[in-house]
């Protein structure tokens, strides 16, 4: 009999953990053993030539570390997976694993800063050339892809106007192309999309967000193929950008509750935003999940949910925005998203400081733009919440 698939919320509880329980435990037990030792040379010559599985040194693996890794595999139904100190670890070490110079990367202007700023400095510092597409462009895209690349490198949705890429449709044009296709999952988590079930070849996380969810832990995944995860993991074992394993014991606590928490964000910002087109005082709401949003019937087709994370406009620009933020009781001012608690933060401050207000212009980012990242609050509260903060707004 074909064994039935379990839901998400049953996988976000127990995948990849059986196998690295010991003593008992019914958690993960933290290993901070930084070598593995063997008193058969055979056994230890087996394990470090890959011949049996075992670890031996933490830079490479830890079993803590490897439950990570497994749950991650299994929510984004991978072949393998390997993990990194942090999301911008596993960006950098994936794109250094396939490019050389000479290389040419097509992806879009709208890609977390960090990986902005590999795509408009680092790499064509080596040589690497790199067409940014305007987000949302998709037949520009695919011209770009048509005239020769090696990489096609998407995040949907993105950051701060949550616009959304066709995955199906850009990892169809890069295949035929013979193009690897690279899809940062992060803002979606693998509750409410799959880009490996889209036709992507590589997915990664930034497991500092959703993954983990209590801004406590930074941490960073890749999954995909053996073949492409082997050569990733190569690259990150001998440059070092390697998940602590207290880190992975937080993240793997905190995934528990994944499916649990993504659906009640979803709810929530899908509430807020609703809310937020009521207010005369609000300029515009990007969330995808409103109808009248541009990628709307694109995420309904390739999402399960759209997501805890929307950005809004204020009338009064900046000085709004900072007679605004500072009068809302449940949301912290910060940098990070995907947080149990609800987080806010004007754009020009956060994801998009390194812009000069013109750049921001050109990308359509008003300077009033806030971002705002759902948590697991009652929406009812965070709809009062912000009532009372834009009441004293007004003041
Ligand atoms: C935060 C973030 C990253 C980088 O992750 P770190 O863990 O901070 O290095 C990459 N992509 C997206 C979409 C992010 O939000």
């Amino acid at each position: 009999m074909k064994k039935r698939r379990t839901g998400l919320s049953t996988r976000s509880l127990w995948a990849g953990e059986r196998e690295y329980l010991a003593f008992g435990a019914t958690q993960v037990p933290v290993v901070h053993s930084v070598s593995f030792g063997y008193n058969d040379m055979d056994e230890w010559y087996d394990v470090a030539t890959g011949k049996k599985e075992g670890h031996i040194y933490g830079r490479n693996t830890n079993p803590t570390v490897r439950a990570f890794e497994e749950k991650i595999r299994i929510l984004e139904d991978a072949e393998a997976s390997t993990s990194f100190s942090t999301g911008m670890a596993a960006i950098s070490n994936t794109l250094a694993t396939f490019l050389r110079p000479g290389s040419r990367v097509v992806s879009i202007k709208d890609t977390y800063g960090g990986t902005n700023k590999i795509f408009t400095s680092f790499l064509p510092d080596q040589d690497v050339e790199v067409t940014l597409c305007d987000t949302g462009d998709h037949e520009q895209m695919i011209r770009e892809i048509k005239k020769g690349c090696d990489l096609v490198y998407m995040e949907t949705p993105t950051n701060p106007t949550v616009k959304i890429t066709n995955v199906r449709r850009i990892a169809t044009e890069a295949k035929k192309a013979g193009v690897r296709t690279v899809v940062d999952n992060t803002f979606a988590t693998p509750i409410n999309q799959n880009p490996l079930s889209l036709g992507a070849d590589l997915v990664i996380h930034s497991a500092t967000k959703y993954l983990g969810g209590h801004a406590d832990a930074l941490g960073g995944a890749v999954c995909g193929s053996r073949e492409d995860v082997e050569k990733i993991y190569h690259y990150r074992e001998i440059n070092g950008a390697t998940m602590d394993p207290m880190a992975a014991y937080l993240l793997l606590r905190g995934m528990k509750t994944l499916k649990l928490r993504i659906d009640r964000q979803n709810d929530n910002a899908q509430a807020v935003a609703e809310y937020l087109k009521t207010v005369p005082e609000v300029e515009a709401v990007f969330y995808p999940g409103l109808t009248e949003h541009e990628g709307h019937q694109t995420a309904r087709e390739q999402m399960r949910g759209f997501g805890g994370m929307l950005s809004f406009s204020v009338t009064g620009g900046v000085p709004a925005v900072q007679k605004l933020l500072p009068n809302l009781e449940f949301a912290n001012r910060a940098a990070n998203l995907g947080a149990v608690e609800t987080v806010v933060g004007p754009t020009r401050t956060t994801s998009h400081v390194e812009c000069t207000p013109e750049e921001r212009a050109a990308m359509g980012i008003p300077e009033s733009l806030i971002r705002y990242s759902a948590g697991i609050e009652d929406a009812e509260d965070l709809i009062e919440d912000l009532k009372q903060a834009f009441a004293a707004m007004k003041q």
